[in-house]
């Protein structure tokens, strides 16, 4: 469909130059690659140093399992959201920690994760579509940056139904499913929370435009949906576990493959210092602040026991790391 390439700029046609995923390309955490073969009018591809751009793909390898992180832009929020009870000197302190000052709007990238493997392609969460922030909803150009087909997706597995993980799901008329192939896997507690009768009194009252919102969209995909629930297997070696607090039917995904560990945490643990040095803050964004606080605890735990890698949505680009004991508390370390 021609709208799906509308965003590529002029002479990307190309057949020998490579795709933006080969670029920025990590394996096994270490980055190899810092040039780019970019092409000329004349036919030519010369070595040249990597763009100035920021990488908007990056993948890695688990076993058979290739993973690449797609960027879909970014968020805006003032980042005093990140823990609004905590006083304002120590919120502050943590934040200037992570490189943000706690007057500013923090900028939250949203990684999204795409597990190739076999014949699968599957998409873990579908980015913000157009109609959520200007900064965000760009999925859909990064995936044609690093080749990716959104007809080739073969699942969308769903962590939960906020704006910046659901919205994406639907094309840019906001009608029929973006990635059209695929089967859409949303966890069954999460599916009824937002279609409970009293959704919009478990959430944080600013948001209660996101019940209808989510409505629409898990209506409008119904048809190519399953509900999951904790302990379901993906396809081998790829299952979802309960995070519940963020919302009431979160669920992460535990990636297994020769004796490695990999969690795509959704927004289980969202900021790079506070979700991890002070898991009991509570982010104005969490629907039970009670119950995340509990997950973050048990999840940290479980993450440095079984020495995984992590995958966060909200951390700093790409968002993969470990997770080490620090303090009594944690930390979280960006691979690379
Ligand atoms: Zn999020």
């Amino acid at each position: 469909m021609s709208k799906r390439h509308q965003t590529k700029p002029a002479g990307t046609g190309r057949s020998d130059r490579l795709p933006a995923s080969r670029r920025e390309v990590l394996l096994g955490g270490a980055a190899v690659a810092s040039t780019a073969l970019i092409g000329f009018g004349g036919g030519a591809t010369l070595p040249r140093p990597a763009l100035a751009k920021a990488p908007t793909a990056q993948t890695l390898k688990l076993g058979n399992f290739e993973i690449t992180v797609v960027s879909d832009g970014h968020l805006m929020m003032p980042a005093r959201l990140a823990a609004p009870d905590v006083p304002d000197a120590e919120r502050n302190a943590a934040l200037a920690q992570g490189g943000q000052s706690g007057g500013e709007m923090a900028k939250p990238p949203t990684n999204v994760t795409l597990i190739k493997t076999g014949d699968d392609v599957i998409l873990i969460d579908a980015g913000s579509g157009p109609n959520f922030m200007p900064t965000a909803g760009k999925l859909s150009a990064n995936l044609d940056a690093a080749g990716i087909d959104p007809d080739s997706i073969t699942k969308v597995v769903f962590t939960h139904g906020h704006p910046d993980h659901l919205w994406g799901v639907l094309d840019d008329f906001e009608e029929e499913a973006r990635f059209a192939n695929a089967t859409h896997l949303i966890g069954a507690n999460e599916w009824d929370y937002w279609f409970s009768e009293d959704a919009e009194k478990g959430l944080p009252a600013d948001r209660a435009t996101f019940v209808p919102a989510a409505r629409r969209r898990i209506t409008a995909i119904e048809g190519k949906a399953q509900r999951i629930k904790a302990g379901d297997e993906i396809i081998p070696g790829l299952s979802v576990f309960d995070t519940p607090g963020h919302t009431q039917g979160h669920l992460s995904l535990q990636l297994t493959a020769g004796g490695d560990n990999l969690v795509v945490l959704g927004d289980a643990l969202i900021h790079p210092i506070i979700s991890f040095e002070h898991p009991d803050w509570r982010p104005a964004a969490d629907h039970v602040p009670e119950q995340a606080v509990e997950t973050r605890k048990k999840l940290l735990e479980k993450l440095v026991a079984e020495k995984s890698r992590v995958i966060g949505y909200h951390l700093p680009f790409p968002g993969i790391g470990r997770v080490e004991k620090k303090d009594g508390a944690y930390a979280y370390v960006a691979a690379g």
